[in-house]
């Protein structure tokens, strides 16, 4: 069986192999976890505890929220530490990462996106990734998606170092907890979080209840906003891609949006961007209930 994909139609796709590999060596390493010897509570607690740092403060509010949609400042020493977090989830260095996912947007679903959902729910979850893809960003590329990044010689050097970082802090975990903390902590952790986004570029471009005209297929997905730090809420950021709130609705629970209300009291967060009531007017597509159940009456 294979899956939707972008190569030339009648083309069989060719495997992204350095990424195929990785990935797959990856998920070997967390299938260790089902034997009990490198079961550790420690080494569990570490998991949780590393899926929130890089997940939810790494690739959630650092690559996504602030350095792709500068949907906020922060001072330099945390915009940078967040980086750090952003990297420690291997998924890119942050100019690759920005550029996909600016490209993204570019083209939401159409010819055009890295990870195009109109293509299949498996293509934007992994496929994308493991096969050759020709939307995504070429080395050509970059200084059309991700020049701002690319002129800062830190992320430059987060772009290269990407792999030794991890290498770096899975070390660091062996040395302190051993196996246990090193299988739970890198691989299991890893694989958690490469699933919870990629749920995002697939779930929630699939699944889930759309409140305003994004203009493609995106989704306000509620598991996965529960799973994803708050991203879930999709289709909200679709429609407003520089907004740092994406769960708008009051039941809209958005964990990194309480996080940046938090930096913001902190003084750690400024110039927090949100959509105005007239934004959020003028592309609402949910009537208000008073007004269904005057439809459903036949009343208008
Ligand atoms: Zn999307
Ligand atoms: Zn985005």
């Amino acid at each position: 069986m294979s899956i939707a994909n972008n190569a030339p139609s009648g083309q069989t796709p060719q495997l992204n192999y350095r990424t195929a590999i990785g990935l797959g060596l990856i998920h070997l390493g967390a299938i260790a976890a089902v034997f009990p010897v490198f079961f550790s509570w420690s080494g569990l607690a570490v998991a949780i505890v590393a899926a929130w740092v890089t997940g939810g403060l790494g690739i959630t509010l650092g690559y996504h929220r602030l350095l792709t949609h500068r949907s906020f400042h922060a001072p330099k020493a945390v915009e940078y530490a967040l980086a750090v977090c952003g990297v420690l989830a291997l998924q890119g260095g942050p100019t690759d990462w920005v550029a996909t996912h600016r490209k993204h947007h570019a083209f939401s679903d159409r010819d055009g996106d890295p990870h195009n959902s109109a293509l299949g729910m498996a293509w934007a979850h992994i496929g994308w990734l493991v096969l050759a893809n020709k939307d995504r960003v070429k080395d050509g590329e970059f200084k059309r998606w991700a020049e701002d990044l690319q002129r800062v010689s830190f992320y430059r050097f987060l772009d290269r170092s990407m792999l030794a970082i991890q290498v770096l802090f899975a070390l660091a975990l062996f040395a302190i907890g051993g196996w246990s903390w090193v299988i739970w902590g890198v691989f299991v952790r890893l694989v958690l979080v490469y699933h919870v986004t990629w749920l995002v570029n697939s779930a929630a471009h699939g699944s889930g209840y759309q409140s305003y005209a994004s203009g493609d297929r995106s989704k306000n997905c509620w598991w996965v906003a529960l799973a994803a730090f708050g991203e879930g809420w999709h289709n909200n950021h679709h429609a407003f891609p520089s907004s740092a709130r994406h769960g708008i609705a009051w039941f809209e629970f958005d964990l990194t949006w309480l996080t940046i209300r938090i930096m913001r009291f902190l003084r750690l967060a400024h110039n927090v961007k949100i959509p105005t009531p007239e934004m959020l007017d003028r592309l609402r597509l949910n009537k208000s209930p008073v007004m269904k159940a005057a439809e459903r009456r036949g009343v208008v």
